[in-house]
């Protein structure tokens, strides 16, 4: 397994390669389908390759150029029931910030919303708790990590690979997201996590990190 990330405007975008299909993990800010497409094909690969395009969670910088890449790519959409809410309209929904003034960040961003709107959509595939990813030709399986979002997810690869997306950040260290819907869900994802003894997290904000980094930020708050 080979994996690939770009920086999609805010988030990474993951560019995953298995033997049998390539699977795109978050689609960045809108107007960057075409950038993830170029990058595709000097990985060698055309649209056609791609198998999914999987969204961690509905917000616009993981999930805005969906709809694009899904037209230069024909493939698929998948993502969490819970967060279908989030990409059926174009209003920028940013939850609850973690602190006094994280949250009043949050505030200006929703009031004047974003400078590109998010190109809605329904999601073509439904990702579950433990559903299996082989039919689209990866090791992986979904792992359901509610608490930035009601319907973000990780993907846990058979190699101890696991994408988090914004469950948990790495800019300056290991942390807690910005924003969260529900602070007790977030805590017990984090944990969640950690009990699947990663050997790296990819995470959608920041650079990877190890389980000695994943055990120094969450070692003392989980059982
Ligand atoms: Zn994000
Ligand atoms: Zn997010």
């Amino acid at each position: 397994m080979n994996v690939h990330t770009l920086f999609t405007g805010i988030a990474n975008t993951h560019i995953v390669e298995e033997a049998r299909g390539v699977v795109v993990i978050d689609a960045g800010m809108p107007r960057q389908a075409r950038r993830i497409v170029n990058r595709l094909g000097a990985l060698g690969h055309s649209p056609a390759d791609v198998r999914l395009i999987l969204l961690t969670h509905g917000h616009i910088d993981h999930a805005g150029s969906a709809v694009a890449l899904k037209r230069l790519t024909g493939a698929p959409i998948a993502m969490h029931r819970a967060d279908a809410r989030l990409t059926a309209t174009r209003d920028l929904k940013i939850p609850p910030g973690r602190s006094g003034a994280i949250d009043a960040a949050g505030a200006v961003l929703r009031a004047f919303g974003w400078i590109v709107p998010l190109e809605t959509f329904t999601p073509d595939v439904w990702l579950d708790d433990g559903m299996a990813l082989r039919d689209f030709g990866i090791a992986a399986r979904v792992v359901h990590t509610p608490g930035h979002t009601a319907g973000s997810v990780c993907l846990a690869f058979e190699d101890g690979t696991v994408f988090v997306g914004d469950a948990l950040l790495n800019a300056l260290r290991v942390s807690f997201p910005l924003w969260w819907e529900d602070p007790a869900s977030a805590r017990e994802s984090a944990c969640r996590i950690r009990s699947l003894r990663p050997r790296v997290c990819l995470s959608g904000h920041g650079r990877p990190f190890d389980l000695n980094a994943l055990d120094a930020f969450v070692g003392d708050h989980c059982g």
